[in-house]
């Protein structure tokens, strides 16, 4: 990894770290302040919000809050803390690709929804490839950009499994851009980032590319 790229991921994770710090520090409001919020949002659409059918919509939207933002009540190393070291003579590229998330836009907290590609080769260790899933899952689950998301999935797993290196491919399509705004329908922005050898082999980055389209190689 040449000096730039440390550096840029060095200043991610100090980045990361004084996020997450700032955000643990910030006391959490109760439930009862939470749907109280609501009740405020619903108002300002032009709704009123003790009408039959909203009275328990601010207690079910916080609910499903706590489902759709869980990602930040899971640690970040708790997710890839258990890798395996028997893998053999396997030294060749590890790929899940297709992995579906749903994930909050943090500029208008609508939803954006897509596939995760991810891959590493790994050097003595491996995790559980439900894990993988898992990772993309505990960034989706918090208001994100897909820029950002994509970065921390790659920090997290270079991180955990120091491998020879990781490509992550993002597709999503943003309901901030479907429902509102430029109103475009069906346009999807796709992420990539690289490090080790998909960054430094041509090859290696085409076989992720056309593995990833499903092209035989
Ligand atoms: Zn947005």
């Amino acid at each position: 990894m040449d000096a730039v790229l440390k550096s840029l991921m060095q200043r991610a994770k100090r980045e990361e770290e004084a996020r997450a710090a700032s955000a643990q520090e910030l006391p959490r409001p109760s439930r009862e302040e939470a749907e109280a919020a609501v009740r405020t949002l619903i108002a300002w659409a032009g709704d009123d919000p003790s009408r039959e059918g909203l009275l328990d919509t601010p207690k079910r939207v916080v609910k499903a809050y706590e489902e759709l933002f869980s990602g930040y009540r899971i640690p970040d190393e708790s997710v890839l803390d258990r890798t395996f070291g028997e893998i053999g003579n396997f030294d060749d590229m590890v790929l899940v690709k297709d992995i579906t998330f749903h994930s909050h836009c943090e500029h208008h907290m609508v939803p954006f929804v897509g596939k995760a590609h991810v891959a590493y080769f790994p050097v003595e260790r491996v995790v559980g490839l439900s894990k993988i899933a898992r990772v993309v899952d505990l960034y989706a689950r918090r208001l994100q950009t897909q820029e950002h998301m994509t970065s921390q999935i790659i920090t997290a797993i270079d991180e955990a499994l120091k491998p020879r290196g990781v490509a992550v491919l993002i597709e999503a399509e943003h309901m901030c851009m479907a429902m509102r705004g430029i109103q475009k329908q069906g346009a999807s922005t796709i992420t990539t980032q690289f490090t080790g050898i998909f960054r430094d082999d041509p090859q290696e980055q085409i076989r992720f590319l056309s593995l990833v389209r499903g092209v035989r190689v």
